[in-house]
């Protein structure tokens, strides 16, 4: 087959991995990928529906992409969460899309191309994972050479009332131990410096069998597959997203013990008012999380903490938004997503009365933002002349002279840097820091 593909991507890092699954299997299926639509035979767009009017830009993306070629229709499919959740009226919603593939169906999209290529229509593949399917994907195929990321759970059980990733990625299913200590053994020995293990709640693994964790100790599985993963003294390990009612404080323990295991933990809380947190089903309270805050607090080194936040649920007072911005005060994060509450349709929170005017939800925003833009400067502004490791990324897109990167903490580091040391770990003082990034200059490279 020598067809050519285009795959685009919306949304969130687990997105950003299936597509690098996707794109590894098409090469290995012989498929060549392009980097923009004019020209591919066969365009896919990866879907998130976490975001508002998620079916809606796909539809626009369509519409730019078709006026922006001159030629021959391509095959368009629609691959991730809106084609689970969209299914076969995404045919109805656009005449060009022929080809619908699920959340699970991303080891088979070669095959469902194929078959789109041969003349069939209205190709709909919405189906589990197939028995015994390998998440693995060889070193030599991704797409960053320097960072690699490794998911370690998908899907989601805990049905916050608010959010459709449980019905647009199904049950939690977490990958065997073994199978990870491997993949990341090689992305060692092929020179990768940092992983990040992902799922939506990586907190909440639970694998099948110990294979793998047996020589490990750890109060919950995930404390056990972090030591067995800062054993393969892979350089710089990284994990997002960990769930508040999961996280158990030896997590913070293994963070102590290993070197390798970064200073950066993301850990949403939504909410500071109980009674927002029950109506969203969270499971914890303000108290319960800042628990977890304490711990990691006491942690030998200090640990970068950043969270999630939806303002505006339906049914959220004043007084409930009062105790965020106390809680958001009180936890000083490093970064926050902040989110208008919008609604998803199909879930328990659609059915509620959203009484919190679009008005009052931008007004809570900004009020946030703005507070959390002070404690951002505050903490940005402590790492002036403190000296950081950075592995460099990439040269920065703002400044021809910079190079960018992240240290161990998760900021953004901007330093002049030739291009030589991309890939490599500089040791960095800091300069300057801007509410979203720092500034420095190389102390030492190798
Ligand atoms: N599993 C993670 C957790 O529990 O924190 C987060 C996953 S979700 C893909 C990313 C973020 O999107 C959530 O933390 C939440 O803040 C936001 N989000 C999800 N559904 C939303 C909705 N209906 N309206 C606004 N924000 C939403
Ligand atoms: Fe969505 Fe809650 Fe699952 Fe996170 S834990 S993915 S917010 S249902």
């Amino acid at each position: 087959m020598s067809a050519t593909v285009y795959l685009e991507t919306f949304g969130c890092q687990m997105n950003v991995a299936d597509s690098e699954r996707a794109a590894v299997r098409l090469r290995a299926a012989g498929f060549d990928l392009e980097d923009s639509p004019e020209n591919a035979d066969v365009i896919i767009f990866n879907t998130c529906s976490v975001r508002e009017r998620a079916a809606h830009k796909v539809f626009t993306r369509i519409g730019e992409v078709r006026r922006q070629r001159l030629i021959n229709e391509p095959v368009v499919g629609v691959m991730g969460c809106v084609a689970q959740l969209e299914g076969t009226s995404l045919f109805d919603s656009s005449p060009l899309v022929n080809l619908i593939a699920g959340t699970r169906a991303t080891d088979r999209l070669p095959h469902l191309i194929g078959r789109a290529l041969d003349g069939e229509n209205r190709i709909v593949d919405l189906d589990e994972r197939a028995e015994g399917e390998k998440w693995d994907l060889p070193a030599t195929a991704r797409t960053s050479k320097y960072v690699a990321f490794v998911p370690i759970i998908e899907g989601c059980n805990k049905f916050c009332t608010y959010c459709i990733v449980p019905y647009s990625r199904g049950r939690e299913k977490s990958r065997p131990a073994s199978e990870i200590v491997a993949e990341i053994k090689e992305l060692r020995d092929y020179g990768y410096r940092e992983i990040h293990l992902i799922g939506q709640n990586v907190n909440s693994y639970r694998p099948r069998t110990e294979a793998g964790l047996e020589d490990f100790k750890g109060a919950t599985p995930f404390c056990r597959l972090l030591r067995a993963v800062a054993a393969t003294e892979m350089e710089r390990i990284k994990f997002t997203t960990s769930f508040p009612r999961d996280f158990h404080p030896d997590i913070v323990a293994a963070i102590d013990e290993y070197d390798n295991l970064c200073e950066w933990i993301h850990l949403p809380v939504q909410s500071g008012s109980d009674r927002v947190l029950r109506m969203m089903r969270r499971g914890h309270t303000a108290s319960d999380y800042l628990k977890r805050i304490e711990a990691i607090k006491n942690a030998r080194r200090r640990i970068a903490i950043t969270s999630d936040i939806i303002v505006g649920f339906p049914g959220e007072t004043d007084a409930d938004f009062r105790d965020t911005m106390r809680l958001v005060e009180q936890v000083g994060y490093d970064g926050l997503y902040i989110f208008k509450y919008s609604e998803r349709p199909g879930t328990p929170a659609a059915k509620l009365d959203d009484d919190v005017s679009r008005e009052e939800k931008t007004a809570r925003f900004l009020e946030l933002e703005q507070a959390q833009r002070r404690h951002q400067e505050k903490i940005y502004g402590r790492y002036i002349d403190r000296e950081i490791k950075v592995l460099i990324e990439r040269p920065s897109s703002k400044s021809e002279a910079d190079m960018t990167g992240h240290s161990t903490c998760h900021k953004v580091v901007n330093f002049p840097a030739p291009l030589a040391l991309l890939g490599e770990i500089a040791r960095v003082r800091v300069t300057q820091a801007k509410p979203n990034s720092l500034y420095g200059e190389i102390l030492s490279a190798p």
